[in-house]
């Protein structure tokens, strides 16, 4: 593995890793990302040229929203022949949503995409921010005969870099933030950078192509016992959802209760699609596996296979935009566009 000099282009979204502490309140707000720089001198020191681009007002990512992926992609875009990576530092909160999206609206990716960002603000003496976004550079910068080895959006957080769209938020005080429970680490860092060659995307060689356009009029509904006929009834009957994810219990099962069935039935036969994913964080839908997932399967409900939920909403918003998909959205929707299901 050998290292050229590579061109990398910092993105900077927001999220606690450039935050530092309001003295009046004591809570987390966003601060310059000139100052976030300069509290990481040994960027520097890696051989590797850094060009970056700020939001300009940087968000904490519970505020993250389809315009903010269209912006994004259309930096990516513009800059794509210019870099050989980018890195783009984001709040961990809903990182696993963005990058989803993300890793779906960049057809043919052949350069890396790597998210990252920290549990502890930059400036912060025990900060996770450094090594995280030293790493994602590197890893970014990674080259073997000249071309870039990672060819796929990815999300590095303390040691691992995952398929960003095979990721889900974990813990919220424990570095290690992030888990990706149906698919290996790309690569581990440790001593050196393992990488994991036969877990890598291999995109085919064409021009990438940019889908700026998604559907976020869908809907997710997360089964638990006791969810009444009114909540259902009412949710599935909004005329505005074009697309509905449920979480269901076990490997995709849920009610058997008539009323529940037949308000599922109403809004399949408006056409519109209807994904089943597992709310457990491993394993995969296997509708018809037990009975109570039989009348499902019947129906044409969409299995999301080992798919995470933040990825299902996430192709569900852009599979509804294309509109040369409407045809066959069941046969695309189960197939893998982006490594993100087995
Ligand atoms: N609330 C922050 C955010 O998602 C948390 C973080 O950055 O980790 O923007």
């Amino acid at each position: 593995m050998t290292m050229h000099t590579s061109t990398i282009l910092l993105i900077y979204t927001g999220g606690t890793i450039g935050m530092i502490k309001d003295s009046d309140t004591g809570s987390l707000k966003n601060f310059n990302f000139d100052e976030l720089l300069q509290y990481i001198p040994e960027l520097n020191l890696l051989d590797c040229d850094i060009d970056t681009y700020s939001f300009e007002a940087p968000i904490d990512s519970s505020n993250m929203c389809p315009t903010y992926w269209q912006q994004l992609v259309t930096i990516i875009e513009k800059q794509y022949d210019r870099f050989d990576g980018f890195v783009i530092l984001h709040g961990s909160d809903t990182m696993s949503y963005s990058a989803s999206a993300v890793s779906f609206m960049l057809e043919n990716l052949n350069k890396p995409v790597i998210f990252t960002g920290s549990q502890l603000p930059i400036g912060d003496l025990r900060t996770d921010a450094k090594e995280n976004l030293i790493t994602s550079i590197q890893l970014a910068a990674l080259k073997e005969n000249n071309v870039s080895i990672i060819k796929e959006v990815g999300l590095y957080f303390e040691y691992k870099l995952y398929r960003a769209n095979r990721t889900t938020k974990i813990n919220a005080e424990h570095f290690e933030a992030f888990a990706s429970l149906n698919y290996p680490a790309l690569v581990q860092s440790g001593v050196n950078l393992s990488v994991n060659y036969n877990a890598l995307l291999v995109p085919q060689n064409k021009p990438l192509l940019v889908h700026k356009a998604l559907e976020s009029r869908i809907l997710l509904i997360k089964m638990f016992p006791g969810i009444t006929r009114e909540t259902v009834e009412h949710l599935l009957s909004l005329s505005t959802i074009k697309g509905l994810v449920l979480e269901t219990y076990g490997s995709g099962n849920l009610t058997t209760e008539p009323w529940f069935i037949a308000a599922l039935q109403k809004v399949i036969d408006t056409g519109t699609p209807v994904v089943n994913v597992t709310q457990c964080s491993g394993g995969s839908v296997v509708m018809g596996h037990y009975q109570t997932s039989v009348a499902l399967k019947k129906m044409g409900v969409i299995s999301g296979k080992d798919i995470t939920t933040e990825a299902a909403l996430a192709k569900l918003m852009y599979l509804l935009a294309r509109k040369d998909v409407q045809q066959d959205f069941k046969t695309i929707y189960e197939t893998s566009l982006r490594g993100e299901m087995s």
